[in-house]
């Protein structure tokens, strides 16, 4: 098998092995890493349909990660995927209303985040012991809600590793906020800060590009490392789900071999929907890479003119998952568009922070086609909720609302019905009051977990554990901070 090296999106770090651009996270530049190309499977869907999710994450991720042996990588896949899930199937599909949804959600905290950090932190300790590692791993994670409990899920009382978790205070649902506050395990600290999840997230993006502290932290025996989807670590996994999505509905007879179906994602910092364009790329018969906003809508606003635009008000909405005007991973496709030109991609960034907006050319634009952007309002995600659940009594949560309502507006606008899958990103349980403004009719109870009880009611389906361990669980966290004292916080946690 041919060996796959990272190098930064930005230039500054070449020939990098996949373990060390995992424990690295970020490269040194403040760029994003990249394979030197994408692999194409060596199994046709026909072989991989009917297997496992471990043994189809096995044959993705080997490719990616050419220098875990077999041994390495089927243990951090068996580690990872077990029974943590709820499911067998580990990423169930489910079809209403002439629609396939993905369920990314039946990890241990609820969102699709569990797809990749249950696995991370297998990978990154694996990943230490490989390069011989002798320091703390301290990972730095800005959350706009979910990301922060997933890791912390993955990280806590891992030995060798800490946690440091930043979420915007006002920005995330209740059931989110608690989830985060009641984490256990000693290494875990979380942080509500003053700001949004993009002052959080380039809060963090900043300590990273710190050479100074970064050099005071080895001093003391601690390195840093993300879980945020900048992480190649992260992505990686992410993509196998696409893989195994086309193969179940192969091997279900739903499709037949060959057969190009479309994939609509809720999409926010652009992890998600980059994985499934690195399917696609690897073999898998897709289409159209329907990418989802909600209001917050510059990605929308960027495939449809090719000006990133972030220069206008960030907006807190029913998805709260999804509220990012900066979407870290974009910068992985601008860098592919340019034919892997690092200088040019470096360039364009540097235009987003110093002016907050860059311009794809035409060249680039064509090399994105098989993107399509879309949005919708939070009446048009919560009509989506109603619209379903009256027709066959399938409850969505409120981010995979927004991408079911764009899809539905895109078929009605090009006629297009190929076959196609939604990545559900959510159980309906994290976003309970919203979900049942928008089904409910009547007043909801002011307590949450009286609404929960309402969802559990019309649903027909079983509170998931996550949402019953929070009832009771006391509080653990309280720190809060200012957007400037993100660093300072950084240093008192760690004892610096
Ligand atoms: C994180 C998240 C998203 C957005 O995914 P990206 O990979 O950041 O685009 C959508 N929905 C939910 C529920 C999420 O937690």
């Amino acid at each position: 098998m041919m060996n796959i090296f990272y190098q930064s999106t930005r230039g500054g770090e070449k020939e990098v092995t996949p373990s060390r651009a995992i424990l690295k996270g970020l490269a040194c530049d403040g760029g994003l890493f990249m394979p030197d190309r994408i692999p194409k499977l060596d199994l046709s869907m026909r072989d991989l349909a009917g297997r496992s999710y471990q043994d189809t994450a096995y044959e993705v991720m080997k490719l990616f990660l050419t220098d875990f042996t077999e041994e390495e990588l089927r243990s951090c896949i068996a580690g990872a995927y077990d029974d943590k899930f709820d499911t067998k199937a580990i990423a169930p599909l489910t079809k209403a209303d002439g629609v396939y949804y993905l369920e990314l959600f039946h990890g241990n905290t609820i969102a699709f985040k569990d797809m990749a950090l249950s696995i991370l932190p297998h990978l990154m300790t694996t990943a230490a012991r490989k390069n011989h590692m002798d320091k703390e791993i301290v990972i730095l994670t800005a959350t706009s809600g979910d990301t922060g409990k997933a890791a912390m899920a993955g990280f806590a009382d891992v030995p060798g590793t800490r946690i440091i978790v930043f979420y915007p205070k006002d920005g995330v649902s209740r059931v989110q906020e608690l989830q985060m506050v009641t984490q256990k395990g000693d290494n875990t600290a979380v942080v509500a800060i003053h700001g949004n999840f993009d002052d959080a997230q380039t809060g963090v993006k900043q300590i990273f590009a710190d050479r100074e502290f970064a050099e005071e932290l080895a001093e003391k025996g601690f390195v840093f490392s993300s879980a945020n989807s900048i992480n190649i670590g992260r992505l990686v996994p992410q993509v196998a789900y696409y893989v195994y999505a086309y193969c179940r509905l192969l091997d279900q007879g739903e499709i037949a071999d060959g057969e190009r179906i479309n994939v609509t994602v809720p999409t926010g910092n652009f992890g998600n929907i980059l994985a499934a364009y690195f399917a696609k790329h690897m073999g898998v018969p897709i289409d159209r890479l329907i990418c989802a906003s909600n209001d917050n809508k510059v990605l929308y606003d960027f495939f449809r003119t090719g000006t990133y635009d972030r220069k206008r008000d960030f907006l807190l909405t029913i998805s709260p998952s999804m509220d990012i005007l900066i979407s870290s991973n974009l910068e992985r496709l601008i860098y592919l568009s340019t034919g892997c030109d690092a200088e040019r991609t470096a360039g364009l960034m540097a235009d987003l922070t110093e002016t907050g907006q860059y311009t794809a050319d035409e060249d680039m634009r064509r090399q994105m086609e098989d993107f399509l952007g879309g949005f919708a309002t939070e009446q048009e995600d919560r009509e989506a909720i109603r619209k379903i659940y009256e027709d066959t009594g399938y409850v969505l949560d409120t981010h995979t609302g927004v991408a079911a309502a764009v899809y539905e507006k895109y078929r009605k606008d090009t006629g297009d019905d190929k076959k196609t899958v939604i990545a559900s990103t959510a159980s309906p349980y994290k976003f309970a009051r919203s979900v049942m403004e928008a089904i409910g009719d009547g007043r909801l109870p002011e307590d949450e977990f009286e609404v929960i009880d309402l969802l559990c009611r019309i649903s027909g389906t079983e509170i998931p554990k996550a949402v019953e361990e929070i009832r009771t669980a006391p509080v653990r966290h309280s720190r809060e901070c200012s957007r400037e004292d993100m660093k300072k916080t950084v240093k008192e946690i760690l004892g610096m």
